[in-house]
């Protein structure tokens, strides 16, 4: 009962632009990222990975299907691009999902065993409905821990890591080219959704990201879910607001602050950075809020 009063609270405060603002026109830039690795940014759908392959290309989420016009320029630009073999899915968001509507008819999609069966049925996400995807845009393959694909001779590796942003999370490692693209584990310079109703964790995400961090090669190229792509070091410092942002609202809980006097109190001035994307800094307490009170 406690969980549905701070969802529907929200919901009501929550501006989803990247969830489905209706925008008619979007401008999508690509850029070459490493190798055979680019990226195709629309600034609010999340970001699309592609691995170039004259054989066919392989891309890393697919943003909305109404951007199919510009998706389908941008594609048609790299080698391969007019056919798309693969599309992975890093987790089960429209603005990640809907473009499997263009795309799955004629390629292979792929994501974790626990992204289909919430695509297989309409949700409900910040006040949001989306439908279920028809049955030709659902992935036809799903993994439960690893996953290694081939584009060519070029290995593709598929990680799950539980219950971080959402409970669905794949990173993609192009490790050939260093290259990673992390989904919505990472926003780049602003504060993140988490999906907590969908298994989403704060704690779990920060040891996750631990995890990534302890294996990665120190001049690796970050494809974030959002966001341009960075380095390690931006990635550490995401991780180290997300594991500060936890400590305060814990800290204050333990104080037995409520949720709106967390929010009022806000976070110190250090955070303003994070302020510039989707989510306000209370919008981002009050998930951090139902993340920890989920225990
Ligand atoms: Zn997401």
């Amino acid at each position: 009962m406690k969980r549905i009063i701070l969802v529907s609270v929200l919901t009501i405060v929550c501006i989803p632009a990247f969830l489905g603002a209706q925008q008619d026109t979007v401008q999508i830039t690509t850029k070459r990222v490493a190798g055979p690795v680019y990226v195709l940014d629309s600034g609010s759908a999340g970001n699309i990975g592609v691995i170039a392959d004259p054989a066919g290309a392989v891309i890393i989420d697919s943003m909305y299907a109404r951007f199919e016009n510009p998706i389908r320029t941008e594609l048609r630009a790299l080698p391969g691009g007019e056919k798309i073999r693969f599309v992975i899915n890093t987790h089960w968001h429209s603005d990640h999902t809907d473009g499997n509507k263009i795309f799955g008819p004629g390629s292979v999609v792929v994501t974790h065993e626990n992204v289909r069966p919430l695509l297989t049925e309409p949700q409900t996400l910040l006040g949001q409905t989306t439908p279920a995807l028809p049955a030709e845009a659902l992935p036809s393959v799903t993994y439960s821990d690893t996953l290694t694909l081939y584009a060519g001779n070029l290995p593709i590796r598929l990680v799950h890591y539980p219950n971080a942003h959402s409970n669905g999370d794949t990173v993609v490692f192009i490790d050939k080219y260093k290259v990673i693209h992390t989904g919505d584990m990472f926003f780049q310079g602003m504060f993140p959704f988490m999906d907590v109703a969908n298994g989403g964790n704060i704690e779990n995400w920060v040891r996750q990201l631990d995890s990534i961090l302890s294996d990665l090669p120190p001049d690796t190229r970050i494809i974030p879910g959002h966001g341009p792509v960075v380095g390690v070091a931006e990635l550490k410092a995401f991780r180290q607001m997300l594991y500060d942002s936890a400590e305060i609202v814990r800290g204050q809980m333990k104080e037995g602050k409520t949720l709106d006097q967390i929010k009022a109190a806000g976070l110190p001035d250090r955070f303003e950075p994070w302020t510039k994307g989707f989510f306000t800094a209370p919008q981002w307490l009050e998930l951090v809020y139902q993340s920890l009170a989920e225990k």
